[in-house]
């Protein structure tokens, strides 16, 4: 052991203060040495892991609120579609009930059959 000590500032806890590391340092770079936890490329690698599990962490976070919001306008959508679908469909059962007991054509269920055409290209999201 060449009795090197390693130089690193060292914060301690609250980062009011500092102290030397003064480890055994087995680790050169750029012509001076240092412990393993402070080689530069250490530091610089458990850096870098950190970043990017930040950063993963927040893009999942993200993606996660994007679907949500997505899906909540989703139900949102549907939600606005849900009178119209059923009144429409009813008012077209009541005219078809009302041709299958007296066999009589009918305007109206002309108009009811694009009144529910139109609710049901509106649930689809096509109107
Ligand atoms: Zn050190």
């Amino acid at each position: 052991m060449s009795g090197r000590k390693c130089p690193a500032k060292v914060y301690d806890s609250g980062a009011m203060s500092s102290h030397t590391c003064g480890r055994a340092a087995a680790f050169e770079f750029g012509g001076r040495w240092f412990c393993k936890t402070h080689h530069p490329p250490t530091v610089k690698a458990k850096d870098e892991a950190r970043h990017k599990a930040y950063t993963d962490k927040f893009n999942a976070e993200m993606a996660r609120n994007a679907a949500a919001r997505k899906a909540a306008a989703e139900q949102a959508r549907r939600a606005a579609c849900f009178d119209d679908l059923l009144e429409a469909l009813q008012r077209l059962m009541q005219h078809a009930n009302w041709m299958e007991s007296c066999s009589h054509d009918d305007e109206g269920i002309k108009r009811d059959i694009e009144r529910a055409s139109a609710a049901i290209a509106k649930a689809e999201g096509t109107a």
